[in-house]
């Protein structure tokens, strides 16, 4: 995500770090740059030209010159700077006091409208209980879509009857359901077209007025960058919005959209669409991708996926063994499967809060595939083995290698790689080790 934008910032700030005092003119020429990655990234013109202007009045003032860390107040101006374009504080969802709840989906078609109404169903699942209706009668697959997603998640579907065209009514019905199957939230898909048009527009407001939804979400995609912006923007003026959902962060968006809309629009965005998978929505935070554009990593992303990849047991027993500084390589195993739980590698470097990590991680090109071979020299060891691994002497060795179908040299790197663990774990066990929590939901 973003990853030229990344690059480019990381540059500019490494440039500025490297002067021991700041002029005008370092600040001039790295506020170039910026402009230049911002509409490199498709950021709206205008928005790129009052960003630059409000970070040179704030950067070019004598406190910051002379202050012993001028680069790093550049930074943090940038930062606070980036963060008012995306909107401090994203709401999550509102629930209506009086159930039901309504939210409605609008967009064009393939922006991902239909499978985000099911992540968020899947999300709010958690304290609510949802139902999805499916409201674009103009195409048969899109109801059909809805219906197979709503029963893999395990949710109540209302979609139009046989010879059924009126969306008014459907959702109508559907409203009439709630109270016998105790919905308290209907998420509502609506019609979409390949292009905004006139009919469109129409049938959507008419489902609006009728139906009172307490959410209208845009769905846009965040690959169509300034297009993505002007859907916006139209939608925002004939609809009134309450928010936007960008999806396809996962992909090689260049962040145009994402920085772009809520200042154009007026309207935030409120969730981020991540991957296919129907668990792939986060709630978007403002703080999070700065934090991602600057090149500092997403540490609460990162201890995101760890917490759902590891169970309380997993978290009980390693924390027994930290307690007990007696860290084998049966709690290594239980480490590999989480970081392979946690998702694509690349994912997961990504979101490391190193400067230029992700790009020297990439270089030195992370094999997934090593960690399945750790995994299987691990399995091929005897339990006494892996509780005491200083008895795996030469022969041992060998007999792990051939049975993991690895090499000697492997079953040495692995034995290596863990005495390394085990100092590190000793350093972390001596230090408090707090659990920590995450707060869920949208
Ligand atoms: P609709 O026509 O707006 O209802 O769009 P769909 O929900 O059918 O989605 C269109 C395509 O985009 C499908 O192939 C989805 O799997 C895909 N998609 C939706 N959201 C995301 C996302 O966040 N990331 C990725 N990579 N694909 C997505």
């Amino acid at each position: 995500m973003f990853d030229s934008l990344k690059d480019r910032f990381e540059k500019v700030f490494s440039s500025l770090r490297g002067k021991g005092k700041l002029t005008e003119e370092d600040v001039n020429l790295a506020l170039r740059e910026v402009r230049l990655a911002l509409l490199e990234a498709d950021v709206n013109y205008k928005v790129v030209k009052d960003f630059v202007e409000r970070v040179r009045a704030r950067a070019t003032g004598q406190d910051v010159l002379s202050s012993i860390t001028p680069a790093q107040q550049v930074y943090a101006i940038v930062f606070g700077e980036l963060l008012d374009l995306m909107g401090r504080d994203v709401k999550p969802l509102s629930i209506s006091p009086k159930p039901p709840t309504v939210y409605m989906m609008v967009g064009l078609q393939g922006s991902g409208k239909t499978t985000t109404a099911a992540k968020i169903a899947l999300k709010m699942k958690r304290s609510h209980k949802p139902m999805l209706v499916a409201c674009d009668l103009r195409r048969p697959a899109a109801v059909e879509q809805l219906r197979v997603l709503a029963s893999s998640i395990g949710v109540p579907f209302v979609g139009p009857e046989e010879g059924e065209i009126d969306p008014v009514r459907v959702a109508r019905r559907a409203m009439e359901r709630c109270s016998e199957s105790l919905v308290d939230l209907v998420i509502i898909d609506t019609a979409g077209r390949f292009q905004i048009d006139e009919e469109l527009m129409e049938e959507v407001r008419v489902l609006k007025e009728s139906v009172k939804p307490h959410e209208v979400l845009l769905v846009v995609d965040s690959m169509t960058g300034q297009e993505a912006v002007s859907v916006a923007q139209v939608f925002n003026e004939r609809l009134g919005l309450t928010g936007v959902v960008l999806t396809k962060l996962d992909g090689d968006a260049r962040g145009g959209a994402a920085l772009t809309i809520k200042a154009v629009t007026g309207t935030p965005v409120r969730l981020a669409g991540v991957g296919e998978k129907v668990e792939d929505l986060e709630a978007f935070d403002p703080n999070r991708m700065a934090q991602r554009i600057l090149g500092m990593g997403d540490v609460v992303g990162l201890l995101e996926r760890v917490q759902q990849a590891a169970s309380e047991e997993d978290v009980e027993r390693l924390s027994e063994s930290l307690k007990k500084n007696r860290f084998t390589l049966e709690d290594m195993l239980i480490q590999l499967r989480q970081v392979q739980k946690m998702g694509p590698l690349e994912k997961v470097i990504e979101m490391l809060p190193v400067p230029g990590a992700s790009k020297a991680l990439k270089d030195a090109q992370v094999d997934p595939k090593r960690i399945k071979h750790m995994e299987a020299i691990i399995l091929s060891m005897t339990p006494a083995e892996r509780r005491r691994p200083e008895i795996i002497k030469g022969s041992r060795r060998r007999r792990i290698a051939q049975g993991s179908g690895t090499s000697v040299q492997m079953v040495n790197q692995l034995l290596h790689q863990y005495e390394q663990m085990k100092d590190l774990m000793k350093a972390f066990g001596k230090g408090s080790r707090k659990g920590f929590r995450i707060p869920q939901g949208l």
